[in-house]
């Protein structure tokens, strides 16, 4: 595996795998690496002859009271498992030179970035279209992974590729979860023993609206309030929302006619997590 911590280096390696023919997949990450990532790298791996993996804590997308100082970083460990997945080129660049001082250029996808969690992080959205942006740039990639556990992102991501035509192919990877049903995220570790119980509301949550919408109900607002009973019952845990939408405008949806998404957010502790599930009358 090369590892790559400058531009040049990166562009440099993926210049090269390119120009052996080969089908070049990325799979950016902030690193702090679980099954959820490694899944995406496996996914790159089966459908493309190179991978690049990136991992950039990128300060852009964190706002002002958020983890960012405090975001694990385990970098000796990242690389052991990629290097075991069998990822081509490492890409792991510092801030200064990705943002080297004096930007003023952003990507930003309007509309999109303000719903689910840009509402609750303004700015998020926009730092992530521009990092991957960059990153599209810098390794020019034929298809990037993403995973399905950040909905909103990859509607917003899905977007800007159409509107600023990359041609790179948005390819989602399905919610890996933990043996009890917890969404994996790097996050997680944050949790104490406690925290950890709590954590799993977000999936009763989900699970429920699954639930009356076998039963037969079409009507989002029914779900939601079923959803918050859950919430209700686990007082702890902060919820921030719970939304019905378009899969790909993150609009609200009221009756669920076609393939709908549910997502949730709650704190749990200081500590944010997400998750959803998909539903397809
Ligand atoms: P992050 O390091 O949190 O920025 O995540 C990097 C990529 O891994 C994103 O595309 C995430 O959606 C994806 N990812 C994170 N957690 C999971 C998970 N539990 N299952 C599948 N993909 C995930």
């Amino acid at each position: 595996m090369k590892i790559c911590l400058t531009i040049p280096e990166a562009r440099a390696a993926s210049r090269d795998a390119r120009a052996s023919g080969k089908r070049l997949g990325l799979v950016p990450t902030m690193g702090a690496l679980h099954e959820g990532h490694l899944s995406l790298v496996r996914a790159a791996n089966a459908q493309c002859d190179a991978v690049a993996v990136s991992i950039f804590v990128n300060p852009t997308q964190f706002g002002p009271t958020e983890d960012l100082s405090k975001y694990p970083r385990q970098f000796d460990r990242d690389c052991r498992l990629l290097e075991k997945e069998g990822v081509e080129i490492l890409f792991a660049p510092s801030v200064e030179e990705i943002y080297p001082n004096g930007e003023v250029t952003w990507v930003l996808v309007e509309g999109l970035s303000e719903k689910l969690d840009g509402r609750s992080r303004p700015g998020h959205f926009r730092g992530v279209t521009t990092i991957v942006s960059k990153l599209f740039h810098i390794i020019e990639p034929e298809a990037a992974f993403f995973g399905q556990k950040d909905a909103a992102q990859l509607a917003v991501i899905r977007r800007m590729v159409r509107d600023l035509n990359f041609s790179i192919e948005i390819i989602a990877c399905p919610i890996k979860r933990e043996p009890d049903g917890l969404a994996m995220s790097s996050r997680n570790a944050y949790l104490n023993r406690e925290e950890r119980g709590r954590a799993l509301v977000l999936q009763r949550s989900l699970q429920r609206a699954q639930q009356e919408f076998q039963a037969g109900e079409r009507n989002a607002a029914k779900l939601i309030s079923a959803a918050k009973e859950v919430f209700a019952r686990e007082p702890l845990v902060a919820l921030d929302y719970f939304e019905v939408v378009d899969p790909g405008t993150l609009d609200l949806v009221e009756r669920i006619s076609q393939k709908t998404l549910v997502a949730v957010a709650a704190y749990v502790g200081t500590t944010r997590l997400i998750d959803n599930t998909v539903l397809e009358p």
